[in-house]
């Protein structure tokens, strides 16, 4: 089909599906289009970026340096966040893990990509964050695996699993910051090491909370033979917020 005829018959098509199943923004409620994939500009537009964070870890600064990286062997060599975990973004995340609404992944890697800027010149291959068989199987996807998917084919460049999770491991829910970076060693493993030897990975998940997640990716991804792991969240989260994640 030539292209004007494909875009025109897209074109009825979404009309058509705007007119019989009208969306709604899952922060406000607004009636919104389906290109607007239920998130709608009033809410995107109030979604506070992260300001004065460690310009390694983007963690919180307090007097003593930075409460993520300061006195702790943090593994990436850079880790960027797009947003505070607040808000409309909170509910976008929640809605997207918790209520199945996939298509909310789409508006949250505009906001991934826009942060990643030029950084991403610096990497060659993206993974997320893996999640064991059975969780994914009861949620029905990976959200982080989904969010990177679509990342790497805007940035043109390969999306590899380079990590799988163990079954039954113990969740980090309700647990303090110490206990959660020890509770998380083994907890991963690498795989297809052949692909990321030498490389330059970027590791994507949806929320920093005290980074020993990423942290622990990172550092499988150094073992299975990455030279650089740079990782990117969606959302900074307070220790406050755990209990919803
Ligand atoms: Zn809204
Ligand atoms: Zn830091």
């Amino acid at each position: 089909m030539r292209p004007r005829a494909l875009s025109f018959f897209r074109g009825i098509i979404t009309a058509a599906v705007d007119v019989l199943f009208p969306s709604h923004c899952v922060s406000c409620g607004a009636a919104v289009f389906y290109s607007a994939h239920l998130l709608c500009a009033h809410c995107r537009g109030s979604i506070e970026p992260v300001r004065d964070c460690c310009p390694r870890c983007s963690g919180i600064l307090t007097g003593d340096g930075c409460t993520l990286c300061g006195n702790r062997r943090f593994y990436p060599s850079r880790h960027i966040t797009a947003a505070e975990y607040e808000g409309p973004l909170e509910k976008a995340l929640h809605a997207l893990k918790f209520s199945g609404r996939r298509r909310l992944h789409r508006p949250l890697v505009g906001m991934l990509h826009a942060a990643l800027g030029e950084t991403a010149a610096g990497v060659e291959m993206v993974t997320s964050v893996p999640m064991n068989r059975d969780k994914k199987w009861e949620r029905g996807f990976n959200q982080s695996e989904l969010m990177a998917r679509r990342l790497a084919q805007r940035l043109g460049m390969p999306y590899i699993a380079l990590l799988a999770e163990n079954p039954r491991s113990a969740t980090q829910r309700k647990l303090h910051s110490r206990d959660r970076y020890l509770n998380v060693l083994g907890r991963y493993r690498a795989i297809n090491s052949t692909a990321a030897f030498g490389k330059r990975v970027l590791l994507v998940d949806d929320v920093l909370t005290t980074g020993a997640t990423i942290n622990e990716c990172a550092r499988m991804l150094f073992s299975g033979g990455a030279s650089d792991v740079i990782a990117l969240t969606v959302a900074r989260a307070g220790i406050k917020k755990l209990e919803n994640l």
